[in-house]
């Protein structure tokens, strides 16, 4: 059976927590494709001694084994403002298609979570979710995560973060950041974590019984 949930929207909409409770909930695979992109800008960050360099980072996505998803650091701030400029690559993109796609195909269902799965990884997904809030819920629930972590990170820088980079990545050429037209749109802004996960469950499953 293949089945393919895509689910997109800007930073800290809650599309991760929901794309992972949808899995769960139906026994699909979940990826979460923002951290390939991740694993690529800290590797390119690294390589360039704090610069990226259009060519490392291209090579260093055509070599990204699943390994480099899962080291530590990837979460910070910094490694997201360097995602979101070697996303803006087409050849990093590129790189990164094929295994998007046979991902979103694999038997028993998948999930995947990010900014162009609707629109461009996967056109044919049986269900297609944008997730939203508005800029001021994002910032204070990135803040709340990040101040866990780093005690010095302030409202303001995370307000500034996430701006940039939901203009880089809607003002990209390639697979901007977009609401797909047949999406169901998901506002999360003022739904609790248990709320919008059972909405977005019920939308999910509603399309799977007629699948
Ligand atoms: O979702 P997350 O915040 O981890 O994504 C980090 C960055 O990776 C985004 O700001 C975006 O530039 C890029 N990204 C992308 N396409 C995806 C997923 C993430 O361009 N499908």
């Amino acid at each position: 059976m293949q089945f393919t949930v895509a689910i997109d929207g800007p930073a800290a909409a809650g599309k991760g927590t929901v794309a992972r409770a949808v899995a769960e909930a139906f026994g699909f695979a979940h990826l979460d494709t923002g951290l390939l992109y991740r694993a690529v800008g800290a590797r390119a960050m690294m390589r360039g001694r704090g610069v990226i360099v259009p060519e490392i980072a291209v090579e260093i996505a055509k070599g990204l084994t699943e390994k480099d998803l899962a080291r530590e650091g990837l979460r910070t701030a910094r490694v997201a403002q360097a995602a979101s400029k070697v996303a803006a690559l087409p050849e990093v993109r590129a790189a990164l298609l094929d295994f998007q796609k046979a991902f979103a195909r694999r038997e028993g269902g998948a999930v995947l979570d990010g900014r162009d799965i609707g629109t461009v990884i996967c056109p044919d997904a049986e269900v297609k979710l944008y997730v939203t809030a508005s800029d001021e819920v994002r910032a204070q629930r990135r803040y709340e995560e990040l101040k866990a972590k780093n005690p010095e990170t302030t409202l303001e820088r995370v307000k500034i973060d996430l701006h940039q980079r939901d203009v880089r990545d809607a003002a990209r050429d390639v697979a901007p950041m977009r609401a797909p037209e047949d999406a169901l749109l998901l506002d999360t802004s003022e739904l609790s974590i248990d709320a919008a996960v059972a909405e977005a469950v019920a939308l999910v499953k509603k399309r799977f019984d007629k699948a």
